[in-house]
């Protein structure tokens, strides 16, 4: 057993993934609802703070920090701490191959603070917003929409606009420069893990940006999905 502290401070005991878990994590109906990680984290954890029989709906009420991190080192107690990725350069020009290892040991892990919601005056039109942090039921919600974008991930996180509740059209006529000041403050307030990856092209410089956990390589090393 392997016990880790969680950003928000729980302390997490798992145990590493057998084949019932892989044959989750391929099943494709289960990937796009979501539904295949929260599965894998709850079969793979044997405590969670003082809860010694944790349910899938304990772990959806994990913040999303909490959830990936978990998922992070349930990977580095089943199948190791490096990861090597093949990343396809975006370029249509290039699309070479890159080979870039990570070891996820290196992967920054900012703590929560007790704070669970909080107030920002936006800086144009003044008004003040109130937003909590993401959970595993809110990427749920996300996961089940159809067309997610960027105001739907901001949208979810909302509680108030100037104490009433937020809408779609609210998000929609919010001005760029408060919806952009809005989306800095939501991150600078986010904790967990941080998984971004960004190289550059061996061959021609351009950027690549990818996140581990969408990266094949993350749970099934050696093998192309
Ligand atoms: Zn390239």
């Amino acid at each position: 057993m392997y016990t880790f502290e969680l950003p928000s401070g729980t302390e997490i005991e798992l145990k590493e993934m057998t084949g019932v878990e892989e044959e989750l994590l391929t099943n494709q109906r289960l990937i796009r609802n979501g539904e295949a990680i929260n599965q894998v984290l709850k079969n793979c954890t044997v405590r969670l703070g003082d809860n010694d029989k944790p349910s899938v709906n304990d772990i959806l009420d994990l913040l999303s920090g909490d959830r990936l991190f978990a998922l992070v080192k349930l990977r580095q107690i089943s199948l190791g701490d490096e990861v090597e990725l093949e990343l396809a350069c975006p370029n249509t020009g290039c699309r070479m191959n890159n080979f870039v290892s990570v070891n996820l040991d290196d992967s920054k892990v900012t703590p929560y603070t007790d704070e669970r919601e909080f107030s920002f005056t936006l800086p144009g039109s003044n008004k003040t917003v109130r937003f909590g942090l993401l959970d595993g039921h809110k990427e749920k919600r996300l996961a089940a929409l159809r067309e997610p974008n960027i105001s739907s991930a901001m949208l979810i996180r909302i509680l108030e606009i100037d104490e009433k509740a937020p809408s779609k059209k609210s998000l929609a006529e919010m001005s760029m420069r408060d919806r952009s000041a809005l989306r800095q403050e939501m991150a600078r307030v986010d904790a967990g893990i941080d998984t971004a990856v960004e190289v550059e092209c061996d061959g021609c410089g351009t950027r690549i940006r990818t996140r581990l956990e969408s990266e094949a390589a993350f749970l099934f090393p050696g093998v192309r999905l």
